[in-house]
């Protein structure tokens, strides 16, 4: 019932309101809005934190809070930098949190939204009524610059955007229109503010107040963090969105902010890239205890020597098994005799320590006798597909340097000189005993090319150290035996191979090896691990998906390697036995990863590294990357290859000197701990400490666990007169991948996309050719100039001159499967399944689906053999009508004769 006591306000919330809406006040807010153009016009980076759920399509709401402090002493010292540098402790929050950031994300471009009071003036202070403004503050990050060099950007930025406040959020983003997406905010997706009103001094009578932290289950943005002075010291809370982030991720994140902080007040000189995210602990954790793994090995043995013990061990038991047209086994003497007379013979050829000896054999016993001959020689192995065309085993050949090749009379290889013919020498007076070569295990083992980006495939140098070093970790970690039946899969010109020969032979065991036919992921090949009583097989994801899945009572272990396998495969074959996920580059002798799966273990492929390996994700400073966040994956350690052969510049950006290296005083170092691998592969961190694949960094793909650099076969395109520009992508099929090829022509042929098809295919071997290659009048381009690869058009079936559209029932059923499973919207009856880009395992889905959907029977031969709709329509009529015939008179002895 009082009269109020205060005085009138000189104006009012309205008066604030019209004036703002004013026409005076619009002008003078257009001239403010060309100052934020200027800040943010054009595209908009978006702070891209990793996430641990996917993003929701639609910008969600729910939230929580995590409070962190900092001391009282820290808080101090950030007052007096930010009085050093003229500025205020607002600035140098912001530009600790920038660089939070920047190490969660690795981009150096970043928006911060903060509100202001903007109560400008003095009439305005008492006013009740909402003046708040949010500021969008766009920091650009250097690594090199100092955490007060960019504390000098900071203070110019909010002093800019604190003169330029008026203008109101919502009409900023109505100004500047920015590309709306509805599951994020616009502008800035995090927001940092420092409430620095004293809250301390409010005293009421009879009543003691406290601070107490907010519960809210509401979130603004992604990420708040707030922060408030006390007279303890600065505390505040990060407020997060609960569908994107789980607590502990932003707990982490919190305490790594607070350590953040001392440690960029401690040196504010050093660049922002020496300062990592870690806190001393994580650190600790991520560097060491993650990687401990260390295991003595023979590391003054060569792998050769491991095989001679287990000969001396069980000179009685079977060393190999080859499955072919007949059976041949050796026992590990007689495995260890014939490859003695070889290596002995080699050494009177020249062969010895650093000299390369090319093996291009089918797959055979002689195969294995060759591989073992040239170790004991002492030299180092470099093996050759004969299926390779011949313009890439020339490059090899001659890249290589090769002393001598070993080969069978009737391989055709170009211009070898020094050529060992197994069929031709007559070793059999030679010694059997084995040779004392001088080599070392540092000495070269073997030399294996991968793809290579620039159009030509480069030699990774592997020495015998981490070749034994693997031998063990593997014989250990799968398990192996004497008597253990094991798989000889992988094709020898592939290191997935490598570990199949040296466990099984370096621990007693039998290698199953077979023709190549045999091998092919369908009822063969199940009959074969039936047959010979497989233990151990490792295969590509890809191949194992597409066995037949059958009891297989022996097998007690399962791998897969090459590409990550999904958890449904997992869950299939880790039932009753043990299952692997193997990780490895080439550069890194074949595993730095073996981890088991399913069968009690996670479903989840993961990596943790192997013996004597290091793995550390980092990010492009070199620092290890938090939980969550995404990085290359580097390793170091035993196995590490030379490089790449000739290759000195490649060497050099792949095989970088190793930041974590200690001297060898630290009782913590690690052998060969002087140089990481750069992997290529992003990676992140689970907090357990396992490693989960996420994708690559550059163009390298994986197509049925076959290494492919797109760049190569983009290159071999272009070396085509009639190719301006040829672009390769490797577009997903299904669970599989196939690569399509886009050429702008300078000529205007139809048959020319053909024509370049056989040009590839005689430069480049079968996996890389390209299933379709589609003529383009020119590459399409996004608004910025870039590829734009969502606008190549997906190929169609090639354009045909005459009728080709299938005439009987049979063959329509054929064409529409072709297309269906090679992925072609159309195919013509005289159309190969191969060229149009079927493979084997495509084959043998294409054999499945016949069977289940139609009931006819063929095999993968009988496609290979009569590849084109037409043939195999006629092929299965054949079968269908002349084969039952043959089956009824199958006992009598005239059949021969029939079939004649
Ligand atoms: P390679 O040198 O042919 O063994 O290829 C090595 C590359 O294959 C790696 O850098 C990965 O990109 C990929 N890779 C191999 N094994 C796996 C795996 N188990 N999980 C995921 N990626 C894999
Ligand atoms: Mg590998």
């Amino acid at each position: 019932g009082a009269a109020p006591e205060l005085p009138d306000l000189p104006i009012q919330y309205a008066d604030f309101v019209a004036w703002q809406q004013s026409e005076a006040n619009r002008s003078r807010l257009d001239k403010e809005l060309n100052y934020w153009r200027s800040r943010l016009g054009g595209e908009l980076p978006r702070v891209q934190l990793p996430t641990d759920f996917p993003r929701p399509r639609k910008q969600t709401f729910n939230g929580a809070v995590v409070e962190f402090a900092i001391t009282e002493a820290t808080t101090q010292c950030l007052r007096e930098l930010a009085r050093e540098h003229a500025g205020s402790l607002f600035m140098v929050l912001v530009t600790a949190l920038n660089v939070l950031l920047y190490r969660y994300s690795g981009q150096r471009d970043l928006c911060i939204g903060t509100p202001v009071a903007n109560r400008q003036r003095a009439e305005l202070e008492p006013l009740i009524g909402l003046f708040v403004n949010t500021l969008v503050l766009r920091t650009q990050v250097d690594p090199e610059q100092s955490f007060t060099g960019l504390l000098q950007q900071v203070r110019d930025t909010v002093l800019e955007a604190q003169a330029h406040q008026d203008v109101p959020f919502e009409h900023l983003v109505e100004a500047l229109a920015p590309a709306r997406d509805p599951s994020l905010s616009p502008l800035f997706q995090v927001k940092f503010r420092l409430e620095n009103a004293p809250a301390e001094n409010v005293q009421l009578p009879g009543l003691r107040l406290e601070r107490q932290p907010q519960q809210l289950t509401l979130a603004k943005l992604d990420l708040s963090v707030d922060m408030y002075e006390t007279s303890d010291g600065l505390v505040g809370g990060f407020e997060y969105n609960t569908d994107l982030f789980e607590r502990a991720t932003i707990e982490r994140m919190a305490s790594q902010f607070a350590e953040l902080i001392a440690r960029l007040v401690d040196e504010p000189g050093a660049p922002i890239g020496s300062i990592g995210a870690l806190t001393a602990a994580e650190l600790e954790r991520q560097r060491f205890a993650w990687n401990a793994n260390t295991e003595t090995y023979a590391d003054t043995s060569c792998y050769h020597q491991l095989f001679e013990r287990a000969v001396a061990a069980s000179p009685e038991s079977l060393a190999v098994i080859h499955d072919g047209v007949a059976r041949e086994q050796l026992t590990y003497d007689e495995l260890n005799r014939r490859a003695n007379r070889l290596a002995h013979h080699l050494i009177d050829r020249g062969a010895g320590p650093e000299a390369v000896v090319a093996i291009c054999l089918p797959r055979s016993i002689d195969l294995v006798v060759a591989w073992l001959a040239v170790l004991k020689a002492g030299a180092a192995y470099l093996p050759l597909d004969p299926d390779y065309p011949a313009d890439r085993l020339r490059f090899m050949l001659n890249d290589a340097g090769v002393r001598v090749l070993l080969t069978v009379s009737e391989t055709a290889l170009p211009g070898a000189a020094a050529r060992v013919d197994l069929d031709r020498i007559s070793i059999d007076d030679l010694p059997d005993d084995n040779p004392a070569a001088a080599v070392r295990p540092d000495n070269l083992a073997y030399l294996i090319y991968t793809s290579g980006s620039t159009g030509r495939p480069k030699g990774a140098l592997i020495a015998h150290r981490g070749l034994v070093n693997l031998t063990e970790d593997k014989i250990r970690k799968c398990d192996v035996r004497a008597g253990d039946r094991v798989l000889q899969f992988f094709s020898f010109s592939f290191d997935g191979s490598v570990p199949e020969f040296v466990m099984t032979l370096a621990a007693g065991a039998c290698l199953v090896a077979a023709p190549a036919a045999s091998l092919l992921p369908g009822p063969g090949l199940r009959d074969l691990l039936l047959r010979n009583e497989i233990t151990h097989m490792t295969l590509t994801p890809s191949a194992l998906t597409a066995l037949p899945y059958t009891a297989f009572p022996k097998l007690r272990m399962v791998l897969v390697g090459g590409e990550a396998p999904s958890r449904e495969l997992i869950a299939r074959w880790s039932e009753g036995r043990r299952f692997i996920n193997a990780y490895g580059p080439t550069e890194t002798t074949v595993n730095a990863s073996m981890v088991p799966c399913g069968n009690g273990h996670p479903l989840t492929p993961t990596l943790t590294p192997s013996a004597n390996k290091q793995l550390y994700v980092l990010d492009e400073d070199l620092q290890i990357v938090p939980v969550g966040a995404v990085g290359e994956l580097h390793i170091g350690g035993v196995g590490l290859a030379r490089g790449y052969l000739h290759q000195a510049a490649l060497t050099a950006e792949r095989f970088i000197p190793n930041p974590f290296a200690l001297g060898p005083e630290d009782a913590r170092s690690q052998p060969d701990d002087s140089v990481l691998y750069k992997s290529g592969d992003l990676a992140s961190y689970l907090p357990d400490g396992r490693i989960r694949i996420i994708g690559r960094v550059d163009q390298q793909t994986k197509i049925r666990g076959f290494r492919i650099e797109l760049g190569e076969i983009e290159r071999v395109l272009e070396q085509h007169p009639h190719v301006d520009a040829g672009v390769v992508i490797a577009r997903d099929h299904g669970d599989d991948k196939r690569l399509i090829a886009y050429g702008v022509a300078s000529v205007d042929d139809p048959d020319e996309p053909a024509k370049v098809r056989r040009f590839v295919a005689e430069k480049l071997p079968q996996f890389m050719v390209p299933g379709a290659l589609v003529w383009l009048p020119e590459l399409p381009l996004t608004s910025n100039g870039k590829l734009d690869v969502d606008a190549l058009p997906s190929p169609g079936g090639r354009a045909q001159r005459r009728d080709t559209s299938p005439r009987s029932p049979r063959e329509e059923l054929l064409a529409g499967l072709f297309a269906e499973i090679i992925g072609v919207d159309r195919v013509g009856i005289d159309e190969n399944f191969f060229d149009l880009g079927g493979h084997s395992l495509l084959a043998t889905r294409l054999v499945s689906r016949l069977l289940e959907q139609a009931g006819i029977e063929i095999t993968v031969m009988d496609l290979f053999e009569a590849g084109s709709v037409a043939e195999l329509a006629q092929r299965i009529e054949q079968k269908q009508y002349l084969d039952p015939l043959l089956g009824a008179i199958e006992d009598d002895d005239e059949r021969e004769e029939v079939a004649l």
